[in-house]
Formats: C-alpha cells, sequence, structure tokens
C-alpha cells in the first residue's frame, strides 16, 4: 500500500512524525509537507509564486507551499506512482464542526477526494501535551478499513481524536457535523499607535450541544469520524428554487 502523508503544521511537526510512523507498519509511507506552518489556510492553491520542492531523504519533502499544494505536487509529481491512500494530520488542535473549512489539513484531504484518491484528515483535539498515541494508532486501524472496504469519489473522513491516553478512550462513533456560535469571536484591541486590531479564534468555543455531533462525541471521550462529501450542492434547495422561476435575460441594448 502506498500512502502520501501531509499536514498543515509543516514538515518538523511532531504530529506528522507520529502519523508517518504509524502508517510506515502498514505500508509505505511519502510525506509531502508544508516547509513551514500553514494552519486555516483552507484550500488554497497557489499560483502566483513557483513551488519548490527540498528533498529531505527517506521519501520526505518540504514544500514551499500550502497543503493543497502538497497533495497535487505529491501525487502528480513527487510519488513513483498514484497513491492509495492520502492521510493529513495528526493536526495539533481539533477540526470539528464547522471550522473545518478552514482547514488546511482537512483540505489536504479534499484535495486527495478531488483527484479520486480514499482520504482521510485526522486531528487532535488539545491545545497543549500532546497525547499522539490515540490517533496514530487509530489512524493505522482506519486506513485498513478504508483499503479493505473503499470510499465512495468525492467522499473523505475526517477524524477528531480526545486528547486522552489510548486506555481513556471510549471508542470510536460516527458522527456529523457540529454548528458553533460565532458571537464574540472577534477581539478588538488598540495598538502602541492608538490604532484599532483585531484578532479571530478566542479561547472560548462555544459550541450548539446536539447529539450525533463530532463535537458531542469528542465530549463522550470518543474519537469522532465525519464523512464529508466534495460535492456542496444543496439539492433539496435547488429544487426549490424551481419555483423561484429565475429567467433573467439580458436587456437588448
Ligand atoms: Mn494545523
Amino acid at each position: 500500500m502506498l500512502i502520501l502523508v501531509s499536514n498543515d503544521d509543516g514538515i518538523s511537526s511532531p504530529g506528522l512524525g507520529a502519523l508517518a510512523d504509524s502508517l510506515g507498519r502498514i505500508g509505505e509511507v511519502f510525506v509531502v509537507a508544508p516547509d513551514r506552518e500553514r494552519s486555516a489556510v483552507g484550500h488554497s492553491l497557489t499560483l502566483d509564486v513557483p513551488l519548490r520542492v527540498n528533498p529531505l531523504g527517506n521519501r520526505t519533502f518540504a514544500v514551499s507551499g500550502t497543503p493543497t499544494d502538497c497533495i497535487a505536487l505529491g501525487v502528480l509529481k513527487i510519488m513513483p506512482s498514484k497513491p492509495d491512500l492520502v492521510v493529513a494530520g495528526i493536526n495539533m488542535g481539533q477540526n470539528l464542526g464547522d471550522d473545518i473549512t478552514y482547514s488546511g489539513t482537512v483540505s489536504a484531504a479534499m484535495e486527495a477526494a478531488l483527484l479520486k484518491i480514499p482520504s482521510f484528515a485526522v486531528s487532535l483535539v488539545a491545545n497543549g501535551d500532546y497525547h499522539f498515541e490515540a490517533a496514530a494508532d487509530f489512524s493505522a486501524y482506519l486506513a485498513q478499513i478504508i483499503m479493505d472496504r473503499g470510499l465512495p469519489p468525492y467522499a473523505l473522513l475526517n477524524v477528531n481524536v480526545p486528547n486522552l491516553d489510548p486506555s481513556e478512550i471510549r471508542g470510536a462513533a460516527v458522527t456529523s457535523l457540529g454548528r458553533r456560535h460565532y458571537s464574540e469571536a472577534v477581539l478588538e484591541k488598540v495598538d502602541p499607535r492608538g490604532r484599532p486590531y483585531y484578532w479571530f479564534g478566542g479561547n472560548d468555543y462555544q459550541w450548539v450541544h446536539e447529539e450525533g455531533t463530532d463535537i458531542e462525541a469528542i465530549h463522550q471521550k470518543m474519537i469522532s469520524v465525519t464523512p464529508l462529501h466534495m460535492d456542496l450542492t444543496d439539492y433539496d434547495l435547488a429544487v426549490q428554487m424551481g419555483k423561484w422561476k429565475i429567467e433573467f435575460q439580458p436587456a437588448q441594448r
């Protein structure tokens, strides 16, 4: 099994190392990751500057671009053939619910899905004192399941793991994306020159508590596995919009 591993925390992240080590026990791993931290770059693809690939030996490559760049270059240029699986992580921080479209980690897995390669993202729900063991072990376990069962085209999995000792984790659950309250998420301060500045993402995450969501699973000390799909079309709304009678014709001039 040929596996491409990437992340958005950068090539030197211990989470990336833990993931590559774990997956290295079940397949041949190539690591293609950003040369510096690129968290929260979303699904951005670099179009305005050339990209450099720095081989670091042992099938490991640092790229001067985003996680999405890494997947595209890894698959199309660096690896000897198309990988059987792409795994992004282990992200040092959660990627839950409404936040996932900001995530470089999840976007790396999305890029793989667009390239029709089975993929998942894996993130540790922590902001310090990281315990990668359970996330690393679960990643190898899930990789085997995906190899046995496959994933449908354009599907991917988003995995979040509680930052606990493996013995404390109560299992894994298939979940849906939770929702976040956005109130008071922007901090406003004043700089030394008297001008206001703004900072996103305070520490107070306020979540809507709903059964079956990823955030609930984490609260229950369970590993959350959310299936995602790259077709963002709202088919129900598309049917309703048939009644809108959108029949615009540009005026003849
Ligand atoms: Mn990150």
